[in-house]
């Protein structure tokens, strides 16, 4: 039986794989220095020209491109091939400002479509599968993205998009969907309205759940497999670099493999901007080395996250990343403490009263942040009394304390009054000026 999707290049050694990605980085450079009026300006600028790139390290040596050079750039500006030969664009889903344009030429799809395979083939989907696609399917790039590689892998795709819950589960039970595609809180969402319904969505044909586009924390991991009877595998990507498959989890479910013949990987500490060493958490910069359209050099991705090289019981040489825990525009600095959403959702799923619905706001009150919670609790808890819930507000509280430190005001909400997710949820509100 076929292990890999592509066993050359999930298998290689590392000095071949080194040697191959100088190949590739050394052509992007050029490309984008005789194509790129933004990228030519930006290199004279900093005095360096493609024949100073003649190994890894001298990656180093180029700048880095960063969110608002797209902005500036909007639409096409930084497309080394004209608008023309593109053969599809997509835009960013614009989670923290104006949308990111990414445009692909004829090679960089089947490119597309060779990552997304790999992270299917990886996560179990065979092509017998039936997959059902719950990813936004338009200018987003999750869901066409998932749409290409299921084609690439040739399993049968049922392109649902997201939204329309019910008949979702409806679809799942008639046309025996073996696979989802969808962000975790939609997953949750969907889990929801199958049990309103009455419908256990364990006992359903549903054996594999892929993840992605929103960070979510290991406990909601183990929350989706137990509430859908899945596997929940994993995967990573970026408008920017052309969407997901970037990065996919494996057998193991520790980490994920960076589809690194496709994108070299660096994590810089985001305040130096200088590169740490392997294991080190720190911003993640992405170059994509094999794209045509629109090949980023040293993207700051904003994504924070580690990087190490190990045997993994997979099989792959491939560069594993940790799951990313935040954006770096997520994280939230309360009172001088940092905080990051996926830590409250750790504590709050360790906590078996509550439900994973909930919303963090912090506001100013006088000199002092204010961070208040309102979480929703499992169903069944509310029937219980005002006097459980206070009880489960209280426990909240004291384990965000004990383990973050501060103070939350935590408020056990009523059912349902938490806007329930079909893409990427929110889950913050900051009310600071
Ligand atoms: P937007 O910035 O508008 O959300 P994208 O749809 O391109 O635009 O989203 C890319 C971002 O989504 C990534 O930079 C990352 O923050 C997040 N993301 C994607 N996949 C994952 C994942 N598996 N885990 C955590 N975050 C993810
Ligand atoms: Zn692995």
């Amino acid at each position: 039986m076929q292990k890999y999707w592509n066993e050359k290049f999930e298998t290689m050694q590392e000095n071949a794989l080194r040697a191959f990605q100088v190949k590739k980085l050394k052509e992007t450079v050029s490309w984008v220095y005789e194509r790129v009026p933004f990228y030519r300006a930006r290199f004279d600028e900093y005095g360096v020209t493609p024949d100073d790139v003649q190994s890894l390290e001298d990656l180093s040596r180029l700048p880095f491109t960063i969110k608002s050079d797209l902005r500036e750039n909007y639409p096409f500006g930084l497309f080394a091939v004209p608008s023309q030969e593109c053969v599809r664009i997509h835009a960013s889903s614009g989670t923290t400002g104006k949308p990111i344009t990414g445009g692909y030429t004829q090679e960089d799809m089947a490119q597309w479509g060779e990552c997304m395979a790999r992270t299917l083939w990886a996560a179990g989907v065979r092509p017998t599968d039936v997959c059902q696609n719950a990813y936004n399917m338009g200018l987003f790039t999750g869901g066409l993205g998932f749409l290409t590689g299921t084609e690439t892998l040739g399993a049968t795709l049922v392109p649902t998009g997201s939204g329309q819950t019910e008949r979702q589960i409806i679809l799942i039970q008639d046309f025996k969907s073996t696979v989802i595609y969808s962000t975790p809180s939609y997953a949750l969402t969907i889990a929801e309205k199958a049990a309103e319904l009455g419908i256990n969505l364990r006992d359903s044909s549903l054996r594999i759940g892929i993840f992605g586009a929103e960070p979510w924390s290991e406990e909601m991991r183990r929350e989706i497999e137990e509430r859908l009877g899945i596997v929940a595998m994993e995967s990573y990507g970026l408008t920017e670099m052309g969407g997901p498959g970037v990065a996919f989890s494996c057998s193991e479910k520790k980490g994920l493999h960076i589809n690194e013949d496709h994108y070299i990987a660096e994590v810089i500490d985001p305040v130096t901007e200088e590169p740490l060493p392997l294991g080190e958490e720190g911003e993640l910069v992405l170059t994509a080395i094999q794209r045509k359209a629109m090949p980023l050099i040293r993207y700051r991705v904003r994504d924070l996250t580690r990087l190490y090289r190990e045997s993994c019981e997979c099989g792959r040489t491939l560069l594993k990343m940790d799951r990313v825990r935040a954006r770096s525009d997520d994280m939230l600095i309360v009172n001088g403490i940092n905080l990051y959403p996926s830590q409250i959702e750790s504590i709050l799923l360790e906590i078996p009263e509550v439900s994973p619905q909930y919303v963090i706001v912090v506001s100013k009150h006088g000199y002092l942040d204010r961070l208040a919670i309102d979480v929703e609790a499992r169903k069944e808890i509310y029937d219980l009394g005002e006097e459980k819930l206070r009880e489960v507000e209280i426990k909240i509280q004291s384990r965000i304390k004990g383990t973050i430190g501060l103070t939350a005001h935590v408020r056990v909400v009523p059912y349902k009054i938490i806007e329930r997710s079909e893409g990427k949820a929110k889950r913050v509100i900051d009310q600071r000026p």
